[in-house]
């Protein structure tokens, strides 16, 4: 009984001497997450406790302190804030779009300002409705139709389009072009259908900006449902007037931070591998989907390593970016301070597509070789049903670093609720889903480990 005992011990000891197999660390990775994960209770207080943050707010400096704070708690080891001048628009008192005709009893629209819109003056600006469909029908129409009216934007999302981020990159140019676009024919405002694939009462702001020389004209997004209405009523009287009021306005920039996190690599410490997200949201709703989970996600990929003692060859970085959605302030700095050190980018990865279901993973290098390398280990994913590898764009923050030559991957996840929600007052804390919350985590430390352990030799 006892030889027994001794050589099952033994063998114990030898199976631990033995390297695990990657699928072996693969589902620990995913039972760490499903099982012992802190990142549900985390995003709950970034989002109910602190809330939608954008760049230049008191909020986003609580959320920069918060993450940095659960860095240092995770015993990361390095962490630190990373100087950044940021954009500090703000929206001022709630807009408003009106019907002026009592026909429409003086009705309110549902609306909200674009990102970056200048205000109208204290009395507002009125005038006539002309509708167009897109920029190119605006590009085309004689100047006399425009001049001195209010053009309505009212492309819509395409309902056939299966990735509704095809969708939306398809009219999203509307809504940061159409501005400058309407002001070149005289237009004195614009008024943009919300991108959104579904008919709500919600309307969506985002990102704009005027072309260098360009009249600024106020700009404001109506909802879908009311983008409707409108177009309605403007086919039975094209003579509707409405009366639009922004109190929005650009303030001098703000010093500000990006949040790094860092686990120093065994062999390669001057070799980074990053992992991340934008921590500045929209002012609406709680940031949760865009971008809270996807931060967090990107902090739980080192905690993960830390906690399965897996010690990566490479310098693993998170990196929490400033003010992705008003002028790229924080990811463009980030890149270039990075150019003055001897450290290197091999690759980056991002979650900003909503924390919904993984399913794949956007592929964005030049470098072919590590392409197929990628690619050749997806079968590893297959158990978690993740089939997607492709080429494709991999995310906003990490874009700077193409020039460098890092290779940029993107985690896709199912998009059918996310332009449900997205830049509006519904990106709550409650529309994230714990279980693919934890999912999305597990799928990047996966592909971070693959990638630390086979790429980049
Ligand atoms: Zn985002």
């Amino acid at each position: 009984m006892k030889n027994i005992y001794l050589l099952i011990v033994v063998l114990f000891k030898i199976g631990l001497a033995f390297p695990q197999s990657d699928e072996n660390i693969i589902h620990n990775i995913y039972n760490e997450q499903l099982t012992n994960s802190p990142i549900y209770d985390n995003l709950r207080y970034l989002s109910k406790e602190i809330g939608h943050r954008i760049s230049g707010s008191e909020q986003l400096e609580k959320a920069i302190v918060y993450t940095r704070d659960l860095m240092n708690q995770y015993q990361f080891d390095s962490v630190y804030l990373q100087p950044v001048e940021v954009s500090n628009w703000q929206r001022g008192n709630k807009e408003i779009v009106r019907f002026i005709d009592s026909t429409y009893l003086n009705r309110n629209l549902n609306c909200i300002a674009l990102g970056n819109s200048v205000g109208t003056t204290e009395e507002g600006v009125e005038g006539q409705v002309i509708e167009v469909q897109g920029l190119n029908e605006l590009e085309k129409m004689d100047e006399s139709l425009v001049n001195g009216k209010i053009v309505f934007l009212n492309e819509s999302m395409d309902k056939t389009c299966i990735n509704t981020f095809n969708a939306y990159n398809k009219v999203s140019i509307q809504r940061e072009q159409g501005a400058t676009k309407a002001s070149k024919k005289g237009a004195i405002a614009v008024i943009v259908r919300s991108l959104a694939i579904n008919n709500d009462d919600f309307p969506r702001t985002g990102y704009m900006a005027y072309e260098k020389g360009a009249k600024k004209i106020p700009a404001v997004a109506i909802s879908t449902n009311d983008a409707d209405l409108l177009s309605k009523l403007l086919k039975e009287e094209s003579t509707i007037k409405v009366y639009i009021k922004l109190n929005c306005q650009t303030n001098p920039n703000v010093h500000s931070f990006n949040v790094i996190g860092e686990i120093i690599g065994s062999q390669y410490p001057d070799e980074i591998i990053v992992v991340g997200g934008h921590l500045d949201s929209w002012d609406v709703g709680e940031g949760a989907h865009d971008d809270g989970g996807g931060c967090l996600q990107a902090i739980e990929v080192l905690r993960t390593f830390k906690q399965l003692k897996i010690n990566p060859k490479h310098t693993l970085r998170v990196v929490l970016w400033n003010d992705e959605e008003n002028s790229w302030g924080g990811n463009i700095t980030y890149a270039e301070k990075n150019k003055q050190t001897n450290k290197k980018h091999l690759a980056a990865l991002e979650s900003d597509m909503g924390v919904f279901t993984p399913i794949g993973f956007n592929i964005d290098t030049d470098n072919q070789k590590e392409f197929e390398k990628i690619i050749s280990r997806k079968h590893l994913f297959e158990p978690y049903q993740i089939y997607q590898f492709k080429k494709g764009h991999a995310g906003a923050d990490i874009a700077p670093l193409k020039k460098e030559g890092t290779t940029l991957i993107g985690l896709i996840t199912d998009s059918q609720r996310y332009h449900t929600l997205h830049h509006s007052e519904n990106d709550t804390f409650d529309k994230v889903n714990k279980r693919e919350l934890e999912l999305g985590a597990a799928a990047m430390t996966s592909m971070i480990y693959l990638i630390d352990k086979y790429s980049f030799d």
